[in-house]
């Protein structure tokens, strides 16, 4: 019998379905429930912001032959929109944020549905559903492991918010405030019933001007709010300049680190529930640890009393008193 040159690991490989995902989010729930069983291409890589990217040549032929899509959907993955919804009427991607019931949405003021829903951990429930009924449909054979992984990870993601609930009723409901600098953080602050303030919009292209900073940094001093987030695929450059206006109009802010939004991280932060952990240890650590506040009326009265001081001690060099 002669031997077949093709090694046999290929044949299954050639038979796994293509699965492109959009952000490492996403990948990270997908392998959730797929439990590592197949590749998957991830379109925007770490630290990658998810409204600003633009698909390379190796990415939009990923996409041309994936079999499976999954995305964010909801607009956030705002360079690939037009490709994604056409994918999506030949029913090869899957938008995740179509999975969750209408009555979880939040709108902004202006009536746009905002996309970060994966910032709750107590929504995710829904798009993992999806995922294991869209696998389900293609690959019937392995429903079981599946259904079990879902369960699996369902059950961790009930750990998790029980976690972040614990954490977070160590802050005073007057202290439960999170700035960052776009409004991507309104799911996790409605779940877990913080305010919320950012610098630009629900996306990252409205950028903001000196308005916006001034109009921070007067927030900020009027409700006595010193920690500011940072966020790991948003460049920094704003971040400073708040922090300055602050300073200038006597309340000192501190820069508390950089929150996971678009993307996983590195080591421990490299998963969902690893993520959401750090940025929940970030912003409790954060908050109970304010900087120290040089509080203005008190040192302009020392500087007062200095000079009064450098003045009697002249005038008496002078003879002028008594
Ligand atoms: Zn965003």
């Amino acid at each position: 019998m002669v031997q077949s040159q093709v090694p046999m690991v290929q044949v299954p490989m050639a038979q796994s379905p293509e699965i492109v995902v959009t952000t490492t989010v996403v990948a990270d729930l997908v392998e959730n429930v797929i439990g590592g069983n197949f590749n998957i291409y991830t379109l925007i890589n770490k630290g990658v912001d998810v409204h600003d990217y633009q698909a390379s040549a190796e990415d939009s032929s990923a996409l041309e032959n994936a079999d499976i899509v999954f995305f964010l959907g909801g607009g956030v993955e705002e360079g690939l929109d037009k490709t994604l919804i056409a994918m999506e009427d030949d029913k090869k991607a899957f938008s995740l944020i179509k999975s969750i019931p209408n009555d979880k949405l939040l709108k902004t003021e202006d009536g746009i549905v905002d996309p970060h829903f994966w910032l709750d951990p107590t929504i995710i429930e829904y798009p993992v559903v999806m995922i294991r009924d869209v696998m389900t449909a293609i690959d019937p054979d392995n429903i079981d492991a599946y259904t079990r992984n879902s369960v699996d990870f369902m059950n961790r993601l009930i750990t998790l918010d029980e976690w972040i609930t614990e954490r977070v009723n160590e802050l005073d409901v007057n202290s439960k405030f999170l700035v960052t600098q776009h409004a991507s953080f309104e799911y996790f602050a409605n779940q877990y019933e913080f305010q919320t303030k950012s610098l630009a919009g629900i996306s990252t292209n409205d950028e903001a001007g000196i308005a916006e900073i001034d109009d921070m940094a007067s927030y900020l001093r009027t409700n006595r709010i010193s920690v500011i987030f940072l966020e790991s695929t948003v460049p920094d450059t704003q971040a400073q300049a708040v922090i300055d206006a602050t300073q200038a109009i006597g309340w000192t802010v501190k820069n508390g680190g950089v929150l996971f939004t678009g993307s996983v991280g590195d080591g421990n932060s490299s998963t969902y529930i690893g993520m959401m952990s750090a940025n929940v240890n970030l912003i409790v650590d954060g908050i109970l640890n304010p900087p120290v506040q040089q509080e203005a009326p008190v040192s302009f009265l020392w500087i007062l009393l200095g000079i009064s001081m450098i003045a009697v001690v002249k005038r008496k060099k002078e003879g002028a008193l008594y």
